[in-house]
C-alpha cells in the first residue's frame, strides 16, 4: 500500500471530551458558550466552533453571564477560583490525565516539595501545573536547563507535561535524578501521547515520507513532526490538504499519514484522500481513471450501480425474473434520493464528504434537475405497473425527500422532540435501509405476487441489513461531522461501542439467514450466494476497524463493491 496511515491519529480522549461537551451545549443553545483559551490548538476546529456562536475568552477578560468551559489543558487553582461569579456556570474539561499530574504536584506541594515539570515553558498546560506547585515549581526542557537549575531544591518531584516527548522525558529523568538524589518521579506522559509517539516513529522507519496534520502551534502535533524527522524521513507537517504538494509527494513509493490529538477527523480525511489521489496517480491515464472513478463514487452513479445489482440478486434469490424495469426503479431511486438528501443537508455532508459536496457544489442545476428526472421517469415507470405501483412509488419519494424537511406538525413534534425525521435518534440508518430493501424487493413482489411469503422476508431482511450495516460504517466514520451539525446517528445516541455492537449483531443475522438457506434453502438458488456476501462485509469491516480505510473514495469504493459483488454473484449461478 502506498499510504500507510496511522491508527492513533485524530482526537484523543481528552480532546474529544472537551469538544463533545461544548458542541453538546451549542446545540442546546440554552446559555452563552464561552471557553477560556481556544478549546484545541487547531484553527478549522475552532473556527466551526467559532460558525457555532463559541466565543473564546482570554484569562483577563470578564464575562458575565453564560457558561464557560475550561479546556482539557487545566488551568491554575487561582485562575479557577477567579473565575466563579453569579450567572456563570464553570464546566471543568481538564483532562483525566492533566488532573493526575496536577494532582500530584498539588500533593507533593503541601508537603514542602519543589515541582520539576518536564515541558514547555509557558504552554497552558504547564502554566496550570505551575500554578498547582504553589510557588515552588519549575520547568525544563533540555539537559542545559537541568544544569541551569538551583542546587537547593529538595524536596523534589518531577512530572511532564502530558504531551511531553516520552523519550525526551527519559532523557532528562536521570540528569535530574543525579541532581537531585531523592527526586520523587512521576511519568505523566499520557498513553495517547505516548502510543502517538511510538506509532509515528515506527511508520517513518516503513515509509519513505511522514504527513504530519494538525495545527502548528499544538505541542502534540509539534512533537509528531519533531519524532519522524529525527527518523530521517521527509516530513510534511500541514494544517489543511491545501498546503501538500501534490508533485513534491509523487517523488516518494510510500507516505505514512499521521495526525495530532487536536486535529479533526474531517481535515485528516482530506488529506488521506489528496495524499492518495498524488501517489495512485503518478500516470496521466492512471489521474484520468481515479477521476473518473471519483465522479462515479460523488455522483451516486457508483451506489445507484450498486442498488441495481442488489435488485438483480434479490430477484433471482426469489425467482422471479430480473427485468431492467425493476433494476432501473432502484438505481434511479437511490440516485435520486442521494442527491437530494446531500443538498437538504449540505452542512454535514461539507464537513463529512468535502470532496463529493464540492462536486455537487460545482453543479447544483445539474444535479438537481438530474434527481427531479429521475424520480419523475420513476413514477412513469411505476406508472407502468399500475395504479398500486405507482402509488407505492410516489409515496417512496414523497417519504425520501420529507426526510430532511421541517414537516411534522408542532403538537406532534412537542411530544416526539423533532420537527424533521432525521431529527429522530437514528432514523438516518435505519430509514435509508428500509426505503432501499422496500424499493428493490417489496416494489417488485408486490408487482408479482400477491403476498410477500418467507423468502421474501428472507431477501428483505437479508438487503435490509447490509445497508444497514454500510450506512452504521459511514456514521461511524462521520460521528465528528455529525455531532457539529447535532445529526443524531446511530454512533451519537448510543456510543461507538454500542454501535459496533449493533453491527456485529447485524452481521450475525445475516450469517444466520445465509445459512439458513444452506440447511434447509429458501431462496431459488439453494445457499450459495449470501456467504460469500457475508463473509466480504466481515472483511470490509475488518479494514475498517483496523483503519486500513479512511473516508473517501476509495472507502466507498471497497464497501459499496458488496452491492455490485451481490449482483455478480447472482450472475454467475446459472438459471435452474
Ligand atoms: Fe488528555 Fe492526553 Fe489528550 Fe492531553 S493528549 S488531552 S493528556 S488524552
Amino acid at each position: 500500500m502506498p499510504v500507510k496511515l496511522a491508527k492513533t491519529a485524530g482526537f484523543c480522549m481528552g480532546v474529544r471530551r472537551a469538544m463533545n461537551a461544548v458542541l453538546d451545549a451549542s446545540h442546546k443553545a440554552e446559555k452563552r458558550i464561552y471557553t477560556l483559551g481556544p478549546l484545541v490548538h487547531n484553527n478549522q476546529a475552532m473556527e466551526m466552533l467559532e460558525s457555532k456562536d463559541v466565543r473564546v475568552v482570554s484569562a483577563g477578560e470578564e464575562v458575565d453571564e453564560g457558561r464557560l468551559y475550561i479546556r482539557a489543558h487545566g488551568i491554575a487553582p487561582e485562575k479557577r477560583a477567579s473565575l466563579d461569579r453569579p450567572g456563570v456556570e464553570v464546566v471543568d474539561m481538564t483532562c483525566p490525565h492533566v488532573r493526575r499530574a496536577q494532582m500530584i504536584v498539588g500533593r507533593h506541594a503541601k508537603n514542602g516539595y519543589h515541582s520539576i515539570i518536564v515541558g514547555d515553558a509557558g504552554h497552558a498546560e504547564v502554566e496550570g501545573l505551575l500554578g498547582h506547585a504553589g510557588g515552588r515549581g519549575w520547568v525544563v526542557a533540555s539537559a542545559e536547563e537541568v544544569a541551569e537549575l538551583p542546587a537547593e531544591l529538595e524536596p523534589v518531584c518531577v512530572v511532564a507535561q502530558t504531551t511531553q516527548n516520552a523519550r525526551r522525558f527519559q532523557e532528562i529523568v536521570p540528569l535530574l535524578e543525579e541532581r537531585y538524589p531523592g527526586a520523587e518521579v512521576h511519568n505523566t506522559v499520557c498513553r495517547a501521547t505516548d502510543d502517538r509517539q511510538e506509532e509515528v516513529r515506527t511508520l517513518a522507519r516503513e515509509v519513505d515520507a511522514v504527513v504530519v496534520v494538525g495545527g502548528r502551534h499544538s505541542a502534540n502535533t509539534v512533537r509528531l513532526a519533531e519524532i519522524a524527522r529525527e527518523e530521517d524521513v521527509p516530513t510534511y507537517h500541514i494544517e489543511t490538504a491545501a498546503e501538500l504538494d501534490a508533485a513534491e509527494l509523487r517523488g516518494h513509493e510510500t507516505v505514512g499519514i499521521t495526525a495530532g490529538a487536536s486535529t479533526p477527523h474531517w481535515v485528516f480525511g482530506e488529506v488521506v484522500d489528496s495524499v492518495e489521489e498524488s501517489l495512485r496517480n503518478r500516470a496521466p491515464w492512471a489521474r484520468f481513471l481515479r477521476g473518473l472513478l471519483g465522479f462515479g463514487v460523488h455522483s451516486y452513479l457508483y451506489i445507484g450501480t450498486g442498488s441495481a445489482a442488489t435488485t438483480y440478486a434479490a430477484l433471482r434469490l426469489l425467482d422471479i425474473e430480473p427485468r431492467l424495469d425493476y433494476l432501473l426503479l432502484t438505481l434511479m431511486y437511490v440516485v435520486s434520493m442521494h442527491i437530494v438528501n446531500c443538498f437538504t443537508d449540505r452542512a454535514a455532508a461539507k464537513l463529512n464528504d468535502p470532496q463529493r459536496m464540492r462536486l455537487l457544489g460545482s453543479w447544483p442545476r445539474a444535479f438537481l434537475v438530474t434527481a427531479i428526472l429521475l424520480g419523475g421517469a420513476n413514477l412513469v415507470l411505476a406508472s407502468m405497473y399500475g395504479r398500486y405501483a405507482f402509488l407505492f412509488m410516489l409515496f417512496s419519494l414523497v417519504a425520501g425527500i420529507g426526510y430532511n424537511l421541517q414537516w411534522i406538525p408542532t403538537w406532534l413534534s412537542r411530544r416526539i422532540g423533532a420537527k424533521a425525521v432525521r431529527e429522530i435518534p437514528g432514523s438516518k440508518d435505519f430509514f435509508l435501509a428500509l426505503a432501499w430493501a422496500t424499493v428493490a424487493v417489496i416494489l417488485p413482489c408486490l408487482i408479482e405476487r400477491e403476498v410477500p411469503a418467507f423468502p421474501e422476508v428472507c431477501v428483505f431482511l437479508f438487503l435490509f441489513l447490509m445497508v444497514f450495516i454500510r450506512s452504521l460504517v459511514f456514521s461511524i466514520s462521520d460521528v465528528e461531522g455529525d455531532r457539529i451539525v447535532g445529526k443524531e446517528t446511530f454512533p451519537l445516541v448510543m456510543g461507538l461501542r454500542a454501535t459496533q455492537r449493533l453491527v456485529v449483531i447485524s452481521l450475525a443475522i445475516l450469517f444466520v439467514i445465509a445459512c439458513l438457506d444452506i440447511v434447509t434453502p429458501w431462496s431459488a438458488v439453494g445457499g450459495i450466494l449470501l456467504l460469500p456476501v457475508c463473509a466480504y462485509v466481515a472483511l470490509y469491516l475488518y479494514l475498517a476497524q483496523r483503519r486500513r480505510l479512511s473516508r473517501g473514495v476509495f472507502f466507498e469504493v471497497v464497501v459499496d463493491a458488496q452491492f455490485i459483488l451481490t449482483g455478480l454473484l447472482a450472475y454467475s449461478i446459472p438459471h435452474g
